[in-house]
């Protein structure tokens, strides 16, 4: 390493959209001969790669930000980076009141990163997302932040969607695509290094492909991606729910290599407040989606684990619209909830509605929203008792070093809870069989030893 080289730490927050984007300037990092370390107080460069979706989470990088820029302040000739959306989102006011901050990157400017570490660069490095805005490829360097054997790979980036509370296509720019053999060399070459799952992610991942030129679709990608030697698990997120084709479902039951798993944000069930959201279905079009999901004639005997985000507090959600979410929820439809208060985001069509509910009042949904649902969880969790489960490993467990923590194909990394394994041992990555002996609102227990699960089993029901 050369002696002028950087040593650059990193802060990556947001989703999992944005940790892709920090893993490419941990590439370009490395490419352009730097080091990466994991010190702050032994970097010369800082770099938070920031979220600006919601105020909570634009907090949480004005704090980052702040908190670094301390660190700044002790050590001499250290740089402060800021790049990812709340750049992109407000440049100017950033580059006014954080005169702390030496360089800013734009949510497409991670190539940018190479000429401030080379020191050839403005302070303001935000581009503004024309068109076709940059999307990262398989010649892109990469480095994986997190265990290798899964890894999240962005199949498309930006957003042409409408709904009305959403401020990712002013952050992301409009759709762009990667070509199917781009996506396909990229997983292919994760897998000859280790990877064994890949979570696929884009803002909209059913439009993939209507963008390109001869246009394609998500089927057209998965049937490409299954045919990879040594790839297990396919997981999708951020399904868009009236794009999910019968095609999508058939394929998530029936191919061996697309976990059995989807991630579709419904947003809510009340058809009004859809339309207010200018989601472009109503409550027909999800109860459509989750009876297919749930279809023998569509799923066959495929257990298909469903994950949903709802948003509450949305202006017009009057009390009986919030009721009719609340009984849908009731019904036990969905194994991961994630639940939102409405946020009034200057630059979406929701900000200037009528009808807005108080932020005390959002909250208080969103809280028993996310209270009921553990209670579903607790009670579907129960009937697992005894059942036997295909189980990633991930790892030696968080709660004890006897232990391996890993994941059934209904749980999606860092979000949907997570199998601990007792009674044997195996390597990372690996499918083990476990049956099911201990079981709470979010993580289960399952022994991966037969024996030993049916006297742990029996011990339960002796007591
Ligand atoms: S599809 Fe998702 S990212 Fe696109 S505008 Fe709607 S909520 Fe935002």
């Amino acid at each position: 390493m050369s002696s002028d080289a950087r040593k650059v730490y990193f802060v990556s927050l947001g989703c999992p959209k944005n940790q892709v984007d920090t893993e490419v300037m941990l590439g370009v990092v490395r490419q352009a001969g730097h080091a990466l370390v994991d010190d702050p107080e032994q970097a010369d460069t800082l770099v938070v790669n920031t979220c600006g979706f919601i105020e909570a989470a634009k907090q949480e990088s004005i704090d980052t930000i702040l908190e670094l820029a301390q660190l700044k302040q002790h050590g001499a000739g250290k740089q402060l980076v800021v790049a990812g959306c709340l750049s992109q989102r407000y440049p100017e006011e950033l580059a006014r009141e954080l005169p702390e901050v030496d360089h800013f990157l734009g949510s497409a400017d991670m190539l940018g990163l190479s000429r401030v570490l080379g020191g050839e660069a403005q302070r303001m490095g935000v581009t503004p997302l024309g068109q076709r805005a940059y999307i990262y490829d398989h010649q892109t360097p990469r480095q994986l932040s997190g265990a290798r054997h899964s890894a999240y790979v962005k199949i498309a980036e930006g957003c042409d969607r409408p709904c009305g509370f959403c401020i990712i296509p002013v952050l992301r720019g409009a759709q762009r695509s990667r070509p199917v053999y781009s996506v396909v060399e990229e997983v292919a070459t994760l897998v000859a290094q280790g990877t064994r799952e890949v979570c696929l992610v884009a803002q909209d991942l059913t439009t993939y492909g209507s963008d390109l030129s001869p246009a394609t679709d998500l089927e057209t990608l998965l049937d490409a991606l299954v045919r990879i030697d040594g790839l297990v698990w396919i997981r999708l997120h951020y399904a868009y729910p009236s794009a999910v084709t019968d095609g999508l479902v058939h394929r998530i039951a029936h191919e061996p290599k697309i976990a059995t798993y989807l991630d579709v944000p419904l947003q809510h069930v009340d058809s009004d407040v859809l339309k207010r959201m200018r989601r472009g279905y109503g409550e027909r079009r999800v109860r459509e989606l989750v009876e297919s999901l749930r279809d023998p004639a569509k799923v066959g005997s495929a257990r298909v684990w469903l994950r949903t985000t709802m948003l509450v507090g949305h202006p017009g959600e009057t009390e009986a619209a919030y009721q009719r979410l609340h009984d849908f929820v009731a019904e036990g439809h969905i194994d991961h909830l994630g639940v939102f208060p409405w946020s009034r985001e200057d630059g979406t069509a929701s900000a200037l509605l009528p009808g807005r509910v108080t932020q005390r009042k959002a909250q208080e949904r969103a809280a028993a929203l996310m209270e009921l649902q553990a209670q579903l969880r607790s009670r579907a969790h129960a009937q697992l008792l005894g059942t036997r489960l295909r189980v990633m490993v991930d790892g030696v467990s968080e709660d004890s070093e006897l232990l391996l923590d890993g994941r059934h194909e209904g749980q999606a990394p860092g979000i949907d809870g997570k199998v601990v394994l007792t009674d044997g041992t195996a390597r990372v990555g690996a499918i083990v069989e476990a049956i099911v002996t201990q079981t709470g609102p979010h993580d289960l227990v399952a022994s991966m030893d037969p024996e030993a699960a049916a006297a742990a089993l029996a011990d339960r029901d002796d007591d």
